[in-house]
């Protein structure tokens, strides 16, 4: 099969869906080859024992404008997380109830918000230009950050801990300049207290399928694309069925799983050193649904935060008062990856064990559990982002968005905007979309 489109964007998860309804209402020719048999990518809403978890992105919240949007488009309601009642902490081994701050010691509540402001500076200050101050903090990792402006052990634990649930990675496979850039695109350390206000009830895949309302007819799941070929005449992208020209592609997908197709020719070296380096996070997320959530009755809001593991962080993702409550709960970075390597049973066990710590024994009978290893995910291999380890942004960063001849690169991890957020992947579809026109309309303004 030889098949011919304007554009070919590759990857239908919401920077690609996004990119192409873009691309579509400005009156491109649009085709959309997805690997796998469904949209959604990183977002995947499945029915659990009659009740719909996500298993992969879920939350929102204020300043992600596109995903409200898109919320509002598709008619969906949203509800606000359940945050009353306290916080179950387990900074150091021991389980300790707290509020909205830890139970630390005064001291410690002071560094902790000394190590915020600090952080609040550094992602003002960031930028992806190569300066020497900018190489300086690309040099160091979090860890050694933290070691550096923490005073007090609680707080670091306190840090350390948030941001390895937030980054899916320990503190010492992070760079301090990609922590304080990530932070820059969601306009500071503020929105970290707000990301997860609201999710959409009945599952966030319902956010793929509105993108999907306008370019159903030209998505064509089923179709991983091996290969490549590109020219300054245009692209010809190849899957195990067939064959797509184009005039651009766009590629919608991590770096790491951009690295996985061929490209002829090769692509440029910084480029590629880029994809070498930049690989996922690693989360396991967990969907526990119980017969109504039990938690609350105890004065709990169903967050947790576990420096133990094997559970990092918990939230309560019950959708409706009325409705089975539903623990949703998160292996991050190194313990993601250890809880990977267990059989399904043991997963289980080990994770409703950490659960039964927190909450008490109630949390070890769920009516209905799943998890999903996003690491094993072929078509994902990590998340919910990537994370660039010390040294990899001051010297590859320039290459992560930028164009290549007619490739153009979308994903979450490309975003200028709530990187490594649904927000993100919307952000860099449209802009990839955008870059596209402006690159198809130029050479169209050159023809004779
Ligand atoms: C467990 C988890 C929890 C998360 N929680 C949140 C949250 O609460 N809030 C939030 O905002 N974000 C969250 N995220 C992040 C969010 O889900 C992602 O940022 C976003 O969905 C990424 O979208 P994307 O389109 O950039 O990439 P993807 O969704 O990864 O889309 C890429 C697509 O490309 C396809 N593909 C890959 N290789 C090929 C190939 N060779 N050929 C064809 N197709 C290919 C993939 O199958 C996929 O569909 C979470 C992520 C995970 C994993």
């Amino acid at each position: 099969m030889d098949t011919h489109a304007d554009v070919i964007v590759v990857g239908a998860g919401l920077a690609g869906l996004s990119a192409a309804r873009s691309l579509a209402r400005r009156g491109f020719e649009v085709a959309v080859l997805e690997a796998r048999d469904r949209v959604g990518g990183r977002v995947h809403s499945v029915p659990i024992d009659g009740t719909v978890v996500d298993l992969g992105g879920q939350w929102i919240g204020p300043g992600q404008e596109r995903a409200y949007r898109l919320a509002s488009e598709a008619g969906v309601s949203l509800t606000s997380t359940y945050t009353s009642g306290q916080t179950v902490y387990a900074l150091d081994g021991r389980i300790r109830r707290g509020g909205h701050l830890p139970p630390l010691g005064s001291l410690s509540l002071l560094d902790a918000h000394r190590i915020q402001r600090r952080l609040e500076r550094l992602a003002n200050a960031a930028t992806s230009r190569p300066t020497a101050a900018m190489q300086a903090l690309d040099a160091v990792s979090t860890e050694r950050w933290l070691h550096s402006v923490g005073w007090t052990r609680g707080a670091k634990a306190f840090w350390r801990l948030l941001l390895e649930a937030g980054a899916c990675a320990t503190a010492g496979e992070v760079s301090t300049l990609a922590l304080a850039h990530q932070l820059k695109t969601m306009g500071g350390t503020g929105p970290l207290e707000t990301a997860e206000q609201d999710f959409v009830v009945g599952g966030a895949g319902q956010l793929a399928q509105q993108l999907m309302v306008e370019i159903s007819d030209c998505v064509h799941p089923g179709e991983p694309v091996e290969r490549i070929e590109h020219g300054a005449e245009g692209v010809c992208v190849l899957t195990a069925h067939g064959k797509w020209q184009a005039l651009a592609v766009i590629v919608a997908m991590p770096p790491a799983l951009a690295a996985r197709i061929a490209y002829s020719p090769i692509l440029p070296a910084l480029r590629d050193g880029l994809t070498q380096r930049f690989g996922q996070g690693a989360v396991v997320k967990c969907l526990c649904v119980y017969d109504h959530p039990f938690w609350r009755e105890d004065g709990l809001s169903g967050a947790l935060l576990d420096a133990t593991g094997p559970i990092t962080a918990t939230l309560d993702g019950t959708a409706s008062r009325e409705g089975p409550g539903v623990l949703v709960a998160l292996a991050t970075g190194a313990h993601a990856r250890s809880l990977g390597t267990e059989p399904p049973e043991r997963r289980r066990e080990l994770v409703l064990n950490a659960l039964a710590r927190a909450f008490g024994p109630a949390a070890a009978k769920p009516m209905a559990y799943r998890d999903h290893d996003w690491s094993a995910d072929e078509w994902a291999r990590g998340g919910y982002g990537a994370i660039a380890a010390p040294g990899v942004l001051s010297a590859f960063g320039p290459a992560l968005a930028a164009p290549v001849g007619r490739i153009f690169w979308a994903g979450t991890e490309t975003a200028s905007a709530w990187r490594n957020y649904m927000e993100g992947a919307l952000e860099s579809g449209e802009r990839a979309a955008k870059e596209v026109t402006s690159h198809l309309d130029a050479k169209a303004a050159t023809l004779p």
